[in-house]
This record gives C-alpha cells, structure tokens and sequence, in this order.
C-alpha cells in the first residue's frame, strides 16, 4: 500500500528546545552511562501509554482504528543502518503534538528531578540514573533521534518527522506515514552496538517490561547453516530474520495474573514504572475482589512520601482500568484523601467504559470500590504493625515516620475506620521518648485508678515535654502521650474514646485527675482557691480583655501559670494555625491558671506592680505555648522594668 508524498512540504522548520529540555539532555548525554540500559525501558512506556490512549479515544471514535486493532510494539534491529526502531500503532503524534510534546518536560517526575540537580556532575549522574528521564533516554546510546508518527484519524500525508541530535535544537518537517503510529529510531552511538543484538533486548524487556499488558515483538530469527560444498564438514551459520513476529513478554497485565506467578521483582518493577519512584515499595496488596462489584487491585505503599504530599497539588496515585483498559491517572474517588499516598491499580469489571470523573464521584460501584481499598491498606498496615518479624516492624516504622500525620487526617475524614486508625497510631510520650508508644501499649501501662488516657499537643515535641500543664502528670508518674504535629489538634476533635478509655487533652477544661489525686490533695487545693480569692478578683480584673477566667491549679508545679481551654472551644494553636492559613477563627478567650505555690504568684500583691507582674504572668503562659504576646513590645518594656525594680 503505498501513496505518493504529493502533498509534502519542501521545508524543514527548526526549534529549539526549552531550556530545562537542553540542561536534561546535556546531562543524559554526559553523565548517563551507568545504566544505559533503561532507554528501551522508557520508550516501550511511552508506546504502551500511547496504545492505552488510543484504546481509551478508541471508546468515542472506533475510525481511530482504521481497520488495525491489534496494538503492538515492535523493536526493529537494523545492523546495517546501526539503528534501533520501537515502532507503536498507538495514538501518534500530530506535527504540533510532537513539537510540543518532544521539546518541553511535562512529567512530575523529570521536573522533580531536574530542580533536584546540584550541577555537579558526579552527583547528578547518580541522581539521573534514580529517575526515569523519559524520551530523551534514548540520547544515552543514539547520537540522534529520527521520530516518525502520525495521528490516529489523521490523513496519511499528515505525519511527522522529527529529528534531533540531541543538542540545542531539533527538526521537524510534515511526511507522508501510511501506518497510523510512532517509529522512534535510534542511531546508535558505536558503543551502543550491542543493543543490536536481540538475545540483549530480549533480556532487557523481561527484566523491565514483562508486564507492559501489550505484545513487545521482534523479528523472528532462524538459524541458517552456511552453504558447503557436498561432503564437505558443515562450517557453521548464522540467525536471519524472517517475517514472522515474536512476541517478547508475557504480554498480559501484571495485575490480571495470578499472585503466585508473580515475583516479588515483577511486582518491584511494574511499581516503579508505574509510580516513577526509583525506590522499591514497602509493601504492597494484590486481590481479585469478587461479588456484586467485581474488580482487581493492586495498590502499593511507598517507602517515601512525595515532596507535594501536603499541598493542594498532590494526585491520587491510582490508576483506574475498566476491563483492562486504561481510563485515567490520579482517579481520586479510589481511595479516601488520607489514603491519597497510595500507587497502584483498580481494574473494575463494572463500571461503563466512557466513564467521566463526575460519574465516579457518584457511582455506587466506585464507592465500594474505595471501602475495599481502604479496608485492604489499613489491613495491611496492621498486619505490618502486629508482625512479630522484625523486618515488618521496621517497614512499619518507615511507614509511620513518612505517612503518619497523613493518616491522622482519618481521624476526621472516615469515621467508620476511626477505631482501626487509632491503633494504628504511634506517639512519644513524657516516659518514652521514641514516637512508638501505641495507644494499647499506653493503657497497659495505665496507673491503677486512672479513667483516662491524656495527651498534650504542642508545636513541637520538645514544647510539649516541656509544656508546664504536664508538671503535676510528672509528679505523679503518669503518662501522658505528646502531639506535634499539624494535625493532631485538629484530628483529636473527633476523639472522644479509645476502646472504651476516654481521651482527655490536659490543656483542655479542668483536670479531673480523679482517683489519681487523694482527698489531701483536693482539700488543699480548696483553701488555697479560698485563700487566693482577692488575688484571682483582682487578677481577672487587670486581664479581663485577655482571659475569660482566672483560677487556682494544682496541675502546675514549676511553673507561675499556664493557659487552658474550655472544654469544647479551640485551643490556642488551633487558633493560631487557622490565623495562619487565613481561615476565620471564632473570638474565644483562654483561661489562665495560676500555681499558689509559685514564688511570683505569691509575690503578686505586695509586689507594688500587680497590673505589670500580672500581664508579664500572662504573656509568659502564651509563650510557653509556643505563641507570642499580642503586644510583644509592651512585654518586654514591662519585663525591663520589672528587672530594674
Ligand atoms: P511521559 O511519558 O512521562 O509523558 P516522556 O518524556 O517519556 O514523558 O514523553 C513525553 C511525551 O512525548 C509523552 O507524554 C507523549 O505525549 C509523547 N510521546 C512519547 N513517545 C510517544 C509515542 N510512542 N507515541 C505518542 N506519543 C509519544
Ligand atoms: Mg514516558
């Protein structure tokens, strides 16, 4: 089938590449030899990816196909030409397509990589061999790059031809390409020759790309004795290429195979291509779920949580396939938002090909989908936890370490898992410095009488340890569990209880120490409160627009005072976080209470400058709490005085 290039246009046009593009490539050309291998990687990815396009545009416009559906890729090995061609009958790419496809970095993941770069080149050339570097990997071997494609639905005079030598610029003019496809020749550098050979591709491919759910072919050889001459002894022969086809890989979907066909290398490596991550994961589940919804996942947990993980920027990382074929990236209905670290793949047996992100979000079949997802990684997390092997343990540790906070998040967000989020938790506490410390370790390690399990959250560890509402908990040797992190304030609103033990911020209401503190204790502190009563008039009054109330403790021991909240309001650095995200906060004032046994508390009315002493106490309580004064500068003029006195 051959048409005449009538049609074709005279003229090359030259581009150049982005910047990023250049420095990238300069780099792969200089620093990558390490791993050279990885190019035949990337661009049978690049092929599958274009075939799952045409797959998922072939759903509206069956003409994409054009009477070929049998989607392939082919390696051709030409020792002749010193070239290497990986030819798709995928998606193509149209002129403008391939100017701004193959001349800008889109991926994530190349852009991450790139602003890691330090310029030096040893170091960088570590890095680059980490990553997976996309197209341009093909400069590892070839000294220039000849791209031929055209567009599925476009004429056959409508292809491109794109050639680089994979410096400045590339060119690219219109060519007449009967095949619906792409062709990315490689001319190779002459010590890229062995890639010639296909027992060496054949090796590569099975070691990166057996799972890739597309036939990889390559021509098929036989082996040809060389002609002698009658009774003579045969002299030996050669392999010749032959018109037939083998394909190379298993050729199925890694998740549609059995779990006990699978090794652990074959599921290493499709998560790497599949997450672009150069780190093997910590753990991963595989399941063919059946019933009233039927689908397959196969969802991993990293072992690194990505740098955008906290920004409003960070993907879903599972894929979504109905029966096979590719629908979409990051589908985000898959798995609860605080679960949104996980990779992976869900293959649905029911949900309508053409279907839209909206329709997801109110799908019936999806949302069972995302329950068994996230039944099945909190499973796993659990089995990690409780693995009596030490290997397990450690992975949990790494697990928690990168995705801990994240996981609080459930707390407020799935309420039907709060229970099995909650053991999955590990805090450092005010006796166990190490955040290991599980709310079922806590309460076995409860004091005889206590009815609660107390925490204090802080902005920091060290704040907490030291946050002075803790000193009578020191005192009497209980434990309390310590919180730094961003959300903890906000998650621990929606806990009440942990299997059957209240849980109890010690910054929050008054402390009830119930049968942890005797009638002694008690009586004491009612005729200190009735002693003080002049003094806690008068202090309400100088502070009246900074507290709500002022009154006697016996939860400090050190310290002069510190601040609590009502039961049921936000805390101070909740207060403080909302301020700083910009979120509108509702006007509550703190309670500030005072330690009668505290010298500067006791020194307060014959001091002379009860008003200065009186706010210096208050601002103190504030600064202990991690925050700043409201006035800071008045606090250190009233500070300065009071050290001249
Ligand atoms: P990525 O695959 O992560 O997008 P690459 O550098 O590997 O990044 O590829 C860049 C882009 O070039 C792809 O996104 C795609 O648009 C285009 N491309 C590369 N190879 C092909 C191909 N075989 N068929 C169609 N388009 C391709
Ligand atoms: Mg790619």
């Amino acid at each position: 089938m051959s048409e005449q290039n009538t049609t074709q246009t005279p003229e090359l046009q030259k581009h150049s590449f982005q910047a990023e593009v250049a420095q990238l490539l300069h780099l792969v050309t200089h620093s990558l030899y390490s791993n050279p291998e990885i190019f035949l990687r990337e661009l049978i990815s690049n092929a599958s990816d274009a075939c799952d396009k045409l797959r998922f545009e072939g759903i509206n416009h069956p003409e994409y196909y054009e009477n070929d559906p049998d989607l392939h890729v082919r390696i051709i090995l030409d020792k002749d030409q010193k070239t290497l061609t990986i030819s798709d009958n995928g998606i193509g790419l149209s002129q403008q397509e391939a100017i701004d496809n193959l001349g800008t970095i889109a991926k994530s993941g190349t852009k991450d990589f790139m602003s890691k770069l330090t310029g030096d080149q040893k170091s960088d050339a570590q890095l680059i061999g980490q990553f997976g570097v996309g197209f341009y990997s093909g400069f590892i071997v070839a000294d220039k790059i000849t791209v031929e494609s055209r567009r599925a639905g476009l004429d056959a005079v409508e292809g491109v031809r794109w050639i680089s030598g994979g410096t400045g610029d590339f060119e690219v003019e219109q060519i007449n390409k009967v095949s619906r496809g792409t062709d990315i020749i490689l001319h190779l550098r002459d010590d890229a020759l062995d890639y010639l050979e296909s027992y060496k591709v054949k090796q590569i491919v099975n070691k990166y790309s057996d799972h890739i759910s597309l036939p990889i072919q390559i021509q098929k050889e036989v082996w040809q004795e060389e002609e002698v001459a009658e009774g003579e002894e045969p002299k030996g022969g050669q392999y010749v290429k032959t018109d037939e086809w083998e394909t190379i890989n298993s050729a199925s979907a890694l998740w549609t195979r059995n779990k006990n066909e699978i090794s652990d290398e074959q599921y290493i490596e499709f998560y790497k291509n599949l997450s672009h991550d150069f780190e093997p994961p910590l753990a991963w589940s595989h399941n063919r779920v059946e019933g009233n919804t039927e689908y397959t996942q196969l969802l991993y947990i990293p072992s690194k949580a990505p740098h955008d993980l906290f920004t409003r920027e960070a993907k879903a990382g599972i894929k979504l396939y109905v029966k096979r074929v590719f629908i979409m990236d990051d589908a985000d209905n898959l798995m609860p938002n605080y679960l949104r670290f996980v990779q992976g793949v869900v293959d649905s047996a029911d949900l309508p090909l053409n279907v839209s992100r909206e329709l997801l979000q109110e799908s019936r079949d999806v949302k069972i989908i995302r329950e068994g997802n996230t039944r099945r990684i909190l499973t796993l997390l659990d089995g990690l936890a409780k693995s009596e092997d030490q290997a397990d343990q450690e992975k949990f540790k790494k697990f928690y370490a990168e995705f801990g906070s994240v996981l609080k998040e459930g707390l407020g967000e799935d309420f039907g898992n709060r229970e099995r989020i909650l053991k999955l938790l590990r805090f450092a506490t005010s006796t166990h410095d190490e955040v290991n410390t599980s709310l079922t370790d806590y309460k076995a390690r409860m004091k005889e009488g206590q009815k609660a399990i107390y925490y204090v959250t802080a902005d920091s560890l060290n704040a907490a340890k030291n946050s002075p509402q803790l000193e009578v908990f020191r005192k009497k040797g209980i434990e309390v569990l310590l919180m730094a992190d961003r959300v903890d304030e906000w998650a621990m609103n929606f806990v009440n209880e942990f299997d059957g033990t209240p849980m109890q911020s010690i910054a929050k209401g008054a402390v009830d120490l119930g049968d942890l503190q005797d009638a002694e204790e008690k009586k004491a502190l009612e005729q200190a409160a009735e002693a003080f009563k002049p003094v806690v008039e008068k202090l309400s009054d100088s502070l009246k627009d900074k507290t709500k109330e002022v009154r006697v403790t016996t939860r400090l021991v050190d310290s002069p005072a510190c601040l609590v909240t009502s039961e049921g309001e936000l805390s101070p650095q909740l207060i403080r976080m909302l301020k700083q995200a910009g979120q509108p906060v509702p006007e509550s004032k703190p309670i500030l209470e005072i330690n009668p046994e505290h010298p500067l508390v006791k020194k307060l009315e014959a001091s002379g400058q009860f008003d200065d002493l009186a706010n210096v106490i208050f601002d103190q309580a504030v600064i202990a709490e991690g925050g700043l004064p409201d006035d800071p500068a008045a606090y250190v003029k009233r500070i300065n005085s009071l050290l001249l006195k």
